[in-house]
């Protein structure tokens, strides 16, 4: 009752299109789930992601959900996501997600969920890593641990959105560390990201983490880059 008064005066909108959303619908409308255009990644393991760190670095799997256009309506959600707090977006991405990974079998061995991690001083800036709820949906579906604290990032960049603009710069002075004890050994990490675009930062979280005796790792992201 309150709800259906406060959406009289403040109609909730699309996440994708900002067209007002019906009662039946959650954050993202049925036309924009039509027309997100999906990567069918999980249906294929020699995939275009998984291509994309071929010699650089040993992986298991690698996924995205979506294709990223430029003005495309997943830029919209990663953009609502990231920087005006629609946290709940990353929820539904990985709701939305675990219905494909969990028929993935060579997924099965994973034990932990690692999020690249923001540097702490970005975290506070923001006030939320983006890919968290995204993770921890991720988690909750596919019965894994969610671990935050295993990779740390080392360097503080401030204008990251700006670099974008003119060609990713990331990964480069940007170094993450893994903090770990034995009983970190022998484990298949699952490192999550928003976007794949050149793919560095992932190929130098993943670095970081083979630094663990006995790693795995694997790749699942939200989006990948369409060029
Ligand atoms: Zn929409």
């Amino acid at each position: 009752m309150v709800e259906s008064i406060l959406n009289l005066f403040f109609p909730k909108t699309c996440t994708g299109c900002s067209s007002f959303l019906l009662s039946n619908e959650n954050v993202i409308c049925t036309t924009c789930r039509h027309n997100i255009p999906l990567t069918n990644h999980h249906l294929n393991p020699g995939n275009e992601a998984f291509k994309k760190f071929y010699g650089r670095i040993p992986i298991i799997h690698a996924s995205a959900l979506f294709y990223f256009h430029k003005k495309g309506i997943v830029q919209q959600l990663i953009h609502n996501l990231k920087y005006r707090g629609h946290e709940e977006i990353g929820a539904i991405l990985g709701d939305w997600y675990v219905e494909d990974l969990k028929n993935i079998e060579i997924l099965k061995s994973v034990d932990e969920i690692i999020p690249v991690p923001l540097h702490r001083k970005k975290h506070k800036e923001r006030g939320y890593n983006q890919v968290t709820t995204f993770g921890k949906a991720l988690a909750s579906g596919l019965n894994l641990t969610y671990n935050d604290s295993l990779l740390i990032r080392n360097v503080y960049s401030k204008t990251q959105s700006k670099k974008n603009l003119l060609g990713r710069t990331e990964g480069i002075g940007t170094l993450f560390d893994a903090s770990f004890t034995e009983k970190d050994h022998h484990k298949h990490f699952l490192i999550i990201d928003d976007v794949i675009t050149t793919g560095a930062t992932l190929e130098a979280c993943a670095t970081a983490l083979l630094k663990i005796p006995g790693a795995q790792i694997s790749i699942v992201c939200m989006a990948m880059a369409h060029s």
